[in-house]
C-alpha cells in the first residue's frame, strides 16, 4: 500500500497475555483450555461470538467425529487417510492425529462434554456410520453443540480465560530485536468498541477457520474471514495442500445455505438422467472428489451455475426405508420444504483441507507462532475422511495449547510499547464491499470444482489487478478512521490467500482428489 501523510495512529493497548488464541471454534477452545491449564494466562479473540466459526455452525445438531475402535483400527485408518488423501498428506501428521484421538475424546468427556453414540451396536453397524471416503465402520461419537458449549463455558470459567469477542486479528506483532526474530503479540480490530487494539503476547495460536469466506457461496459461518493465513504468510509461514477444498451440493432453492443430503442422492430426478449406478454412489459421501465416477454429477450441477440444478425426489412408497422417512420429516418440519418441491442445487465452498504447515506441536516455524484446527494442513491430503476435521481441531487445538504455553514460559515479556508497523492506509466501506464482491467473484467463477490454467491465470491476473485497484482507493481515502484501516488490513491478507491458493490450484496440472482440472486430459469422464 502507499504511504499517505496521514495522523499516525497509536492503538489502545490491552492488557497482555502468556497466550492469545485466535478463534473460538473447536481448535481454539481446545487451545486456549489446554494452554490455561499449563499454567499460562490465556486471552482468546474471535471474530465472532464467543463459539463461533464452522464448529458452531447454527441450523445444525453438532458435528460428527471419528477415531480408531482399538490398536489395529489405528493403523488402518492412517493408511486409509494417507491413501484417500491421494499421497499428500503428512504421514507424521496423520500418524498423531490418529493416536490422539481416543485421548481428546476422553478429555472432552472429563470437562463435561456428552457425546453422543449410535443408538444400540445394530444402527452402529448400519452403512450411514461408515464415514464419507472410509472403507469400515470406525468408532463414532457425536459432538453435540449446546453440551460441548456448556463444557468449554464451565472450563473458560474455572480457568478464567479471557475472551475478546467481535475482536478481529489483523495483523501479527514481532519483536524488533534482529537477533531473536518472534512474535511477541497483535493487532486486533474491536468491531463494538471501532478501534484498534493492540495486545502484548508471548506466544500466538491461530485457529481462525478455513478458506470459505473468499467464495460467494459458502457453507461455512461468515466470521469465517479467511484472512488469518494471509496474515501468517506475511510472518514466514508456509502453506500446504491449500489447493484442496471440500465442495459440497448445497440448496440454492427454495431455501439457501443448506447442505444436501448426498445420501438422498439415490432418490434424486433430474434432467438428464444420471446412471442408477452413478446416484448410488454418489449417494455415499458428501464433497465433491475427482476420484471417482459420480464426479460427473457434480459437474452437471457446476455447468447448472448460480440458479442451481433443478431436482425432484422420487421416494419408495413401500418398504419406506428409516432415512427417507426421517429425512422427509426434517424437510417438512424443519425446513418448510415439501417433499413433491422442486429443489435446485449448486456448489458451494466448505472446509478447507489445506492450510498452515504445522508440526506435531502446532508449531508453524515462526517463533512463538502456533496454528490449529482448519486454518492448517498435512494431516488431511487432497480428500478427507468424514469426522476428522471436528477430530483435527481437537488434537491439535490441545497441542498448540500445551506447546504455546510451554513457549511462553521461556520467553520474556516484550518491552515497551509493540510496534504495530504500518496501519495508516484505510478503504471506505463501500470499496471495500465491492472489492470483496470482486474477490469472491473471481475465486467462485475460476477456484470451484472447473479449473483449468485459462481460467486461474485469469483469476490471478485479476486479483493482482484488485490489489493495485485497492492500492489507489487507500490513497484517495479521504478520512482515515480505525475502521478503515481494518478494512484494508482484512482485504490484503483476504487476497494474499486468494493468490497463493490460484497459484497452487495452477501448479498442480492433475486432477487429484478434490482438485479437478478440467483441461487435464488423462482424467477419464463418464457421461452424467
Ligand atoms: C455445516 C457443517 C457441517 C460440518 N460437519 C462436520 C462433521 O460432521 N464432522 C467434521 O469433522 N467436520 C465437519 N465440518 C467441518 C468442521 O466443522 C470444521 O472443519 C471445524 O469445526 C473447524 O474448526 P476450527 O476451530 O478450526 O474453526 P472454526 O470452527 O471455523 O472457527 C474459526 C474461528 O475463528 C474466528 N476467526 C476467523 N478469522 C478471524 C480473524 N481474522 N480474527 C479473529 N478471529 C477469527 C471465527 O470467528 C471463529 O471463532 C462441518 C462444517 C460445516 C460448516
Amino acid at each position: 500500500m502507499t504511504t499517505a501523510s496521514r495522523p499516525t495512529p497509536s492503538p489502545a493497548m490491552a492488557d497482555s497475555a502468556d497466550v492469545l488464541v485466535i478463534g473460538s471454534g473447536i481448535a481454539g477452545c481446545a487451545a486456549a483450555i489446554e494452554a490455561a491449564r499449563a499454567g499460562a494466562q490465556v486471552t482468546l479473540a474471535c471474530a465472532g461470538g464467543l463459539f463461533s466459526g464452522s464448529s458452531f455452525f447454527p441450523g445444525t445438531w453438532g458435528l460428527g467425529l471419528i477415531g480408531p475402535k482399538d490398536d489395529e483400527d489405528a493403523d488402518d485408518l492412517a493408511q486409509t487417510i494417507l491413501k484417500v488423501g491421494c499421497g499428500v498428506a503428512d504421514t507424521d501428521l496423520v500418524h498423531t492425529l490418529v493416536e490422539d484421538i481416543r485421548p481428546s475424546m476422553a478429555w472432552l468427556v472429563k470437562l463435561g462434554a456428552v457425546l453422543s453414540r449410535p443408538a444400540n451396536e445394530a444402527s452402529a453397524q448400519q452403512a450411514a456410520f461408515i464415514p464419507c471416503f472410509d472403507h469400515k465402520h470406525r468408532l463414532w461419537r457425536g459432538l453435540t453443540r449446546d453440551s460441548t458449549q456448556r463444557a468449554f463455558a464451565a472450563a473458560f470459567e474455572r480457568l478464567g480465560i479471557r475472551v475478546l469477542a467481535r475482536c478481529e486479528l489483523l495483523n501479527l506483532i514481532e519483536s524488533d530485536e534482529a537477533e531473536s526474530r518472534r512474535i511477541t503479540g497483535a493487532l486486533l480490530f474491536d468491531h463494538e468498541g471501532k478501534r484498534l487494539v493492540a495486545i502484548p503476547a508471548r506466544a500466538v495460536v491461530i485457529a481462525a477457520g478455513g478458506t470459505g469466506g473468499l467464495f460467494e457461496r459458502s457453507l461455512t459461518s461468515r466470521d469465517v474471514l479467511s484472512s488469518a493465513h494471509g496474515i501468517a504468510l506475511a510472518h514466514g509461514c508456509t502453506l500446504i495442500n491449500i489447493e484442496f477444498m471440500q465442495m459440497m451440493p448445497g440448496l440454492v432453492a427454495p431455501r439457501r445455505n443448506i447442505v444436501f443430503n448426498e445420501k438422498s442422492f439415490r432418490y434424486a430426478r433430474m434432467d438428464p438422467q444420471p446412471a442408477r449406478e452413478l446416484l448410488e454412489l454418489r449417494s455415499t459421501y458428501g464433497p465433491f472428489t475427482s476420484r471417482l465416477a459420480s464426479r460427473a454429477i457434480d459437474l452437471a450441477i457446476d455447468r447448472a451455475g448460480a440458479a442451481g440444478m433443478p431436482l425432484r425426489y422420487d421416494f419408495p412408497t413401500h418398504d419406506v426405508p428409516e432415512f427417507v422417512r426421517t429425512f422427509c420429516d426434517w424437510l417438512e418440519c424443519e425446513q418448510g420444504i415439501a417433499r413433491d418441491e422442486e429443489l435446485r442445487i449448486a456448489l458451494y465452498a466448505h472446509a478447507s483441507n489445506g492450510g498452515i504447515r504445522i508440526d506435531a506441536h502446532g508449531s508453524t516455524g515462526t517463533a512463538g507462532l502456533f496454528a490449529a484446527g482448519e486454518v492448517t494442513g498435512g494431516m488431511h491430503g487432497a480428500d478427507r475422511i468424514g469426522g476428522l476435521s471436528s477430530a483435527n481441531g481437537l488434537v491439535f487445538g490441545r497441542r498448540a495449547g500445551q506447546a504455546a504455553a510451554a513457549w511462553a514460559k521461556s520467553v520474556p515479556a516484550a518491552q515497551g510499547s509493540p510496534a504495530v508497523g504500518c496501519v495508516t492506509e484505510g478503504l471506505s466501506s463501500a470499496d471495500a464491499r465491492a472489492l470483496t464482491c470482486r474477490m469472491r467473484q473471481t475465486m467462485s467463477a475460476h477456484a470451484m470444482i472447473s479449473r483449468t490454467e485459462t481460467g486461474l491465470s485469469r483469476a490471478l491476473a485479476d486479483i493482482a489487478e484488485m490489489r493495485s485497484d485497492m492500492n489507489r482507493l487507500c490513497g484517495q481515502e479521504p478520512e482515515w478512521t480505525e475502521a478503515a484501516a481494518a478494512r484494508a488490513m482484512r482485504l490484503q491478507s483476504q487476497l494474499a490467500l486468494a493468490e497463493a491458493m490460484l497459484g497452487a490450484m495452477r501448479a498442480r496440472t492433475e486432477s487429484l482428489g478434490s482438485h479437478y482440472r478440467a483441461d487435464d486430459t488423462a482424467t477419464d469422464l463418464p457421461a452424467a
